[in-house]
């Protein structure tokens, strides 16, 4: 079965959808990546953030040439951490574009073919992505020199008014982005809006608000200190990876109730993560 069906899923339907002005998000049926930049900015003056799938990076190239105009490439690529399903394409985007690719420096490790993140658990949940997820690819890429640590602090290189926040727990090294202005946040996986392992419920994105997805998150304390975090900013508009944006009253009121009982709504009850963490 190997990730054939998500790569079938995928390939299916690619939308868009502008969030603000400046913030366009790319869904790929299974997962989103995200563009930064205002329509017609200049080659160099945007950035895109994860990269989708494999099959995503044609899409992506059509959007940005839609966008920015023929040839044009982002300032860089930010990966919110180093999953199949947010790496897919970049190895061929930041070859085509001649870009950096910047993540947690403890993401480096899985970007530069030195360490596999560990199997999937598919014991989490009785979902059929989740009894799917052991045969998604978990092994490192390689980008050799174009992945580069993000500088400590929070400054992100060609983001003036963004700053990156580590959100651990889900991967040792995930970050998620905030911009101070408009409270906008995007969380990458730290947690989600649509329940990810269940297949119905991604295809539906029946607006239902998760922690990160189970079969994949290694340490739940961390985790749930990420979002702990994540909520104390009082976004006013979050993006996930997984699941449709969220704002307003209604995503206050979600992320409250994650806060309160994320050990029911976002621990498994079982699985190899949850009693031993992996450091
Ligand atoms: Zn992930
Ligand atoms: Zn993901």
């Amino acid at each position: 079965m190997r990730n054939k069906v998500v790569e079938v899923l995928s390939a299916l339907t690619s939308s868009m959808q502008e969030v603000t002005t400046d913030i366009l998000v790319l869904e790929f049926t299974v997962v989103n990546a995200i563009i930064i930049g205002m329509p017609g900015a200049k080659t160099g003056k945007w950035i895109l953030i994860d990269t989708g799938l494999e099959s995503s990076a044609e899409f992506i190239l059509d959007v940005a040439e839609q966008r920015f105009g023929e040839g044009s490439h982002p300032q860089a690529i930010i990966l919110t951490h180093g999953h199949f399903d947010h790496v897919g394409s970049v190895i061929k985007l930041s070859e085509i574009w001649d870009v950096p690719v910047y993540a947690h420096q403890l993401e480096m490790p899985y970007l530069t073919g030195k360490k596999d993140y560990p199997l999937a658990d598919s014991s989490v949940d009785e979902g059929l992505v989740a009894k799917m997820s052991p045969t998604f690819p978990h092994t490192s890429i390689d980008i050799g020199i174009r992945a580069v640590p993000l500088p400590s602090g929070g400054h992100i290189p060609g983001m003036t008014d963004w700053r990156w926040i580590p959100t651990p727990g889900h991967t040792e090294g995930h970050i998620s982005l905030y911009r101070e202005n408009d409270r906008t946040l995007i969380v990458g996986d730290a947690f989600t809006t649509v329940k990810q392992e269940s297949l119905l419920s991604m295809i539906t994105q029946k607006e239902n608000i998760s922690g990160p997805p189970k079969y994949l998150t290694t340490d739940w304390k961390v985790a749930e200190e990420s979002v702990n975090t994540l909520r104390d900013l009082q976004p006013s508009l979050i993006i996930p990876s997984h699941g449709q944006p969220m704002q307003g009253e209604e995503l206050t009121r979600h992320l409250e109730m994650l806060v309160e009982h994320f050990d029911e709504i976002a621990v498994p009850e079982q699985g190899r993560f949850v009693d031993n963490p992996i450091d």
